[in-house]
């Protein structure tokens, strides 16, 4: 059986960048949301997303994340900050989860907070919402590029599927697939799409992602590419395995060059 071909993009860290977003959307999610009294943090100190919170962008990999990590570097007392944050990154995870159990706070309760401060900013300043991302050009043209030679295009992303339809239909770009964090995990939604395209690349910034991939006997095969643009850690692109290749920006048409 003759399958098509399928490219499949990460969204954030790949086809846009949206670190003001999500500060200003975690921000309003703390603000707004997320706490009856605001007394203990700095609500007010950054206006745009500090360099701390954009170092710690690759560690991170779900929104509610993000509502966290910003509530962390906002608090007033024991601020998650430069001298604190290689002991937090070390142990990323569970740090996180120890956070939770202290506040009483859980994923899903966040993450909602998260979407919540996205809606509302829909509604009430939709233009400005959108303009807190920034589209990485030369990605969001090699998508309508390789669009109109035939290939499908899938994305996949862990904000919400309605907040990432948005903003791609702003770029005029309209994949066949949107898959938000509703859908699952990236393994089960590329192993489903493998049995009935030829998927000829994922394209991802989050080194983990692509390993997990890798590791699935059913997704195994897929080219994976390293975005190098994207969110990376310094050791990220180090004895990258067989399988994932880092791929820089000025390189995409390699995707399609056989
Ligand atoms: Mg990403």
């Amino acid at each position: 059986m003759h399958h098509q071909k399928l490219i499949l993009f990460d969204f954030d860290g790949v086809i846009i960048n949206g670190i003001d977003e999500y500060w200003f959307s975690s921000k309003l999610a703390c603000e707004r949301y997320l706490l009856n009294d605001l007394q203990n943090l700095n609500i007010k100190k950054y206006i745009e997303a500090p360099k701390i919170f954009i170092e710690i962008r690759p560690w991170i990999k779900y929104g509610w994340e993000m509502v966290l990590i910003t509530h962390e570097i906002l608090k007033k007392h024991k601020p998650l900050n430069n001298l604190t944050k290689n002991s937090f990154l070390e142990n990323y995870e569970k740090n996180c989860s120890n956070l939770l159990l202290e506040y009483s706070w859980n994923s899903i309760q966040l993450q909602r907070c998260l979407d919540d401060a996205r809606v509302f900013q829909i509604k009430n300043d939709f233009k400005k919402w959108i303009s807190l991302h920034q589209p990485f050009n030369e990605v969001v043209n090699f998508i309508k590029c390789i669009k109109e030679k035939g290939y499908k295009i899938g994305v996949i992303s862990t904000k919400g599927k309605t907040f990432t339809s948005k903003i791609l239909s702003n770029l005029d770009l309209f994949p066949e697939f949107i898959f938000g964090y509703e859908s699952g995990t990236k393994v089960d939604i590329i192993s489903k799409l493998s049995q009935s395209y030829d998927i000829k690349g994922f394209i991802e910034d989050r080194r983990k992602t692509l390993s997990n991939i890798l590791q699935n006997n059913q997704t195994k095969f897929i080219d994976c590419y390293l975005a190098e643009w994207g969110y990376l850690k310094s050791t990220d692109k180090e004895d990258l395995p067989q399988g994932i290749k880092l791929l820089k920006i000025k390189n995409l048409e390699d995707l399609v060059a056989n």
